[in-house]
């Protein structure tokens, strides 16, 4: 396998990226176009794009060269109806992604949620590249995980393992949009904390505007930001308690803010079963990149 070249497609609500990757790890082509949206064939667009791009990334690796190819997808792959579910690109529910690529280009692609491809990234070649268990966290508009073991991605009975967005917390907490009460992802992502803002003090502004007012001194942001801290805090550290990780990796927006690496370690040790912590919580290296890189490496 040492002369293979890894083809990765991150396919985005947005966007769509491609990467190919030399045998030795290196990106030696990248490419972005816009995901096709809208229309009732929305999803025939989306395939086409993809395999399109696929093609043409193909097409600058070596004729004779062994070629992976792996797709991240913002939803998963059901295990037994092999079809895409959970995706927030609605479109895409319930259609035969993996089935349909594979038919176009005549060769197998491995399709992986988005966060199993942040969390391989990072574990790979990221900011846990020196820890063999590793959860990955994405606290972005949305909450998700993945746990890699030996930059091997754990994928679990249902395929879910390392999704704790959706673990109900808090049953006197907010509903959330997946039917649950008191969600993680209600508590953690950016989405999550505006609404808190918004519902305590009506007025809607966005999780980095509450950590500026928060940074300045401003009273209503810090009492939103404590509450913030507090349930990281409980959150993170009863995770740590149950996998006990070599490293935790943070990626998405909410990463961007400092003091979850300060104050937000310093509570995860507060609520932590045990004492003296040491797992390390990193903020990912490879930002925006982590998703291309990780579909690159999930393709066998
Ligand atoms: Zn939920």
């Amino acid at each position: 396998m040492t002369d293979t070249y890894r083809l990765g497609i991150d396919l985005g609500g947005t966007k769509i990226e491609s990467i190919l990757l030399d045998p030795r790890g290196n990106a030696m082509h990248r490419e972005r176009v816009s995901t096709p949206r809208g229309g009732d064939d929305e999803y025939e667009g989306i395939r086409n794009a993809v395999f399109q791009l696929i093609l043409k990334t193909l097409d600058l690796a070596p004729a004779t060269a062994a070629c992976t190819i792996g797709v991240g997808i913002p939803g998963m792959v059901h295990p037994e109806t092999h079809r895409v579910s959970n995706a927030n690109t609605t479109s895409l529910i319930g259609k035969p992604l993996k089935a349909d690529l594979e038919k176009l280009l005549g060769r197998p692609v491995v399709l992986e949620n988005d966060a199993n491809c942040f969390t391989l990234s990072e574990a790979v070649g990221g900011a846990a590249k020196e820890y063999d268990f590793v959860f990955g966290m994405i606290l972005g508009t949305g909450c998700g995980g993945g746990i890699c073991h030996n930059r091997k991605i754990i994928k679990g009975r249902h395929r879910i393992a390392g999704e704790w967005g959706h673990f109900p917390v808090d049953p006197l907490g907010v509903n959330c949009w997946c039917g649950n009460t008191g969600c993680i992802e209600t508590k953690l992502s950016g989405t999550g904390v505006a609404n808190a803002y918004e519902r305590l003090f009506h007025e809607k502004i966005t999780l980095e505007e509450i950590v500026r007012r928060y940074r300045a001194g401003d009273a209503k942001s810090t009492a939103i930001f404590e509450q913030f801290l507090e349930d990281f805090g409980r959150c993170v550290g009863g995770l740590i308690s149950t996998m006990d990780p070599d490293a935790i990796v943070i990626g998405g927006g909410v990463s961007n803010i400092d003091e979850l690496f300060t104050l937000g370690v310093e509570r995860v040790e507060k609520y932590a079963f045990h004492d003296h912590i040491t797992t390390p919580i990193l903020k990912n290296q490879l930002g925006d990149s982590s998703g291309v890189y990780g579909a690159a490496w999930i393709g066998v």
